[in-house]
């Protein structure tokens, strides 16, 4: 018998891959769209039915364009953490990449305190707390790079956690040399790293990670399994990957759920989580992620309880949050 979905919603978990660039809701783009007087790129049912990467590109540039008050980020924070709600996620560490929002990229201070004011209003509320990823794009510069360190760790916000990199590696090319600095400056400060690799790069790209970035985590990181000592390696030194099944089918990284690795880089002894990505555009959640390959490698509660137990030891949570979330997981 699969485990049901609402069994899996229950499941005490945190996400600790998820882009708040992919958590757009139809609805309220519409609504700000239309008090704007914007048009729509595509009719609202159909609004994330993008047809090659620049379509995309366009929307996000769109979508992230209407947030251009620090009211509408912190409803964007708000209904983040509602979405966590819904889902029975803990907690999250959410990456956002200030590069997308223009209205932001040159105020990151003005953007994180927006996020941040949402963020706390949602846990007066009741809702789960998050932590933020900040996110480099693979293509600015290494200055570009250190001086986001610099601001972050100058100022020392409390509700950053760590500094992030995310963006096409096929594309941008081999980029662990130009940020390294960057993120030993940022370790050294005391932030955690997390680094996407091994899905637009190969196995090469999270060796990159973990030696010239010194990555806590790896975002995706499943094509490891091409090189067998760099698994070893990952299982060796605890190293966990945040893992997106539907998104790896979507972006076709794998053609289906049956030859994806998160199966086997688990039972090579890999931490791993499993983590929605962009979760609005995708039309996922956290509970259909975790039903999904339960369902597809045969996963009973105790697979499901020991990867909800990765997800909440690989996240940036506190130790004190980390010991609750323990132990509602083990009374579940
Ligand atoms: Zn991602």
């Amino acid at each position: 018998m699969p485990i049901a979905t609402d069994r899996l919603r229950t499941l005490p978990k945190t996400e600790v891959h998820v882009h708040l660039e992919g958590c757009f809701d139809a609805d309220t783009l519409d609504r700000w769209a239309h008090e704007a007087g914007v048009p729509m790129p595509r009719p609202k049912d159909r609004l994330f039915a993008f047809q090659e990467l620049t379509d995309f590109l366009q929307f996000l540039d769109w979508a992230c364009g209407l947030a251009h008050t620090s009211d509408r980020i912190a409803q964007l924070a708000y209904e983040f953490a509602q979405r966590l709600g819904r889902d029975g996620t803990l907690y999250a560490d959410l990456i956002i990449n200030p590069t997308h929002w223009h209205e932001w990229k040159t105020r990151p201070k003005a953007l994180i305190e927006a996020l941040d004011a949402g963020f706390k209003a949602a846990e007066a509320d009741g809702l789960p707390p998050v932590g933020l990823c900040i996110s480099l794009l693979r293509t600015q510069s290494a200055t570009e790079a250190t001086d986001l360190v610099e601001l972050l760790t100058d100022w020392r916000h409390p509700r950053v956690g760590a500094l992030s990199v995310d963006g096409n590696e096929a594309a941008a090319g081999r980029t662990g040399p130009k940020f390294a600095d960057a993120f030993a400056r940022a370790g050294r400060a005391g932030l955690k790293r997390t680094v996407h690799a091994g899905e637009s790069s190969g196995p090469e790209g999270v060796r990159d990670a973990i030696e010239l970035l010194g990555a806590d985590r790896i975002d995706h990181g499943v094509r490891a399994i091409e090189e067998p000592a760099l698994v070893d390696l990952l299982a060796r030194r605890a190293i966990p990957l945040g893992v997106c099944p539907t998104s790896n089918l979507t972006l076709g990284v794998y053609p289906s759920l049956d030859r994806h690795p998160v199966d086997r880089l688990r039972k090579a002894g890999v931490p791993i989580s499993l983590n929605t990505d962009d979760p609005g555009l995708l039309g996922t959640d956290l509970p259909s992620e975790y039903a999904l390959v339960a369902q597809a490698f045969d996963w009973d509660e105790a697979v499901a309880r020991e990867v909800a137990r990765t997800s909440i030891i690989a996240s940036f949570a506190n130790d004190d949050l980390k010991s609750d979330m323990l132990r509602r997981l083990a009374a579940w």
